[in-house]
């Protein structure tokens, strides 16, 4: 009998599941894995698998990439908080006649103990501060830091997986550059040592960066969580990885 051609899959990145599933596949006879990544930090993981950074152009570029590169099976494994390139991951996937496969994890729930305010998005976040000066924790990433501004008279501790760079605009600053995952203990210290008195981040969920919000609730710190845009259905990782061996033992026979 013939050989199978290896199931060619494309993962959409930028998160730990799609790193997980990246390991998993990488190396594996049946499959041909691609990583893209959307180029926001400077040194990415490197996954061993073949990789491609930047984006695709639109919902058309991407389509047009699963139709040239022969993709059997997309997984869009981004981030909670990369709304677009998921709604363009569903049309191109869908335009091309591509297998989707959407994977995530639940958001974050409040525990008894917890000091949440969930908020729509940044701007709420920085709004919710209020007007008096504050010690503010801040995990949202590089990106939207400019929202903060808008309230110089806080004092932010600023932990990014880049260094930023110096057009902040936060006048009262102190910056930590660093890579999860985060224990709770040091996260606990941490707060400690910066005499943090409230705590801002995106609801992203998973266990990697939950060490904040459980040191922040055993010091009673009130934590501001902006919410998710989107309530997608989506798989873990072991349900994925079973996904895709199932496409794998549907894929045509080579010659
Ligand atoms: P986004 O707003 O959903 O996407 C903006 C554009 O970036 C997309 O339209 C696409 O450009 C490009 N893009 C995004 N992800 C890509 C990928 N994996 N491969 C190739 N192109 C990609 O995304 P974002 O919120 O800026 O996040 C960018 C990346 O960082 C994502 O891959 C995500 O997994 C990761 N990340 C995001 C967050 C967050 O809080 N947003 C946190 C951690 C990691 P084209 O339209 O040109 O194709």
């Amino acid at each position: 009998m013939p050989e199978r051609a290896p199931l060619r899959v494309l993962i959409l990145g930028g998160s730990t599941e799609a790193s997980e599933i990246t390991g998993a596949l990488a190396g594996r006879a049946d499959v041909d894995v691609r990583l893209s990544l959307a180029g926001r930090t400077a040194a990415p993981i490197d996954h061993a698998v073949p990789t491609r950074i930047g984006g695709f152009g639109g919902v058309d570029g991407l389509a047009d990439y699963l139709r040239a590169e022969r993709i059997g099976v997309l997984v869009d494994a981004t981030h909670p908080f990369a709304v677009q390139i998921s709604r363009h991951a569903e049309v191109a996937a869908q335009t091309a006649g591509v297998a989707l496969i959407k994977v995530g994890r639940p958001a974050w729930r409040s525990q008894p103990g917890d000091r949440w305010t969930e908020v729509e998005d940044m701007a709420a976040a920085v709004a919710s501060l209020g007007a008096a000066a504050r010690r503010v924790f801040l995990t949202i990433g590089r990106l939207q830091l400019a929202a903060f501004a808008k309230a110089p008279q806080h004092f932010y501790l600023v932990r990014t997986i880049d260094h930023v760079g110096g057009d902040h605009g936060l006048p009262n600053a102190a910056f930590i550059a660093a890579r999860g995952p985060f224990d709770a203990a040091a996260e606990r210290r941490l707060m400690q040592e910066h005499r943090i008195e409230a705590l801002i981040t995106k609801n992203s969920g998973g266990s990697a960066a939950a060490g904040k919000l459980f040191a922040a609730r055993d010091l009673g710190i009130p934590v501001i969580l902006v919410r998710r845009a989107s309530t997608d259905d989506r798989c873990g990782v072991s349900e994925a990885i079973a996904m895709i061996d199932a496409h794998c033992a549907k894929a045509p026979r080579g010659v």
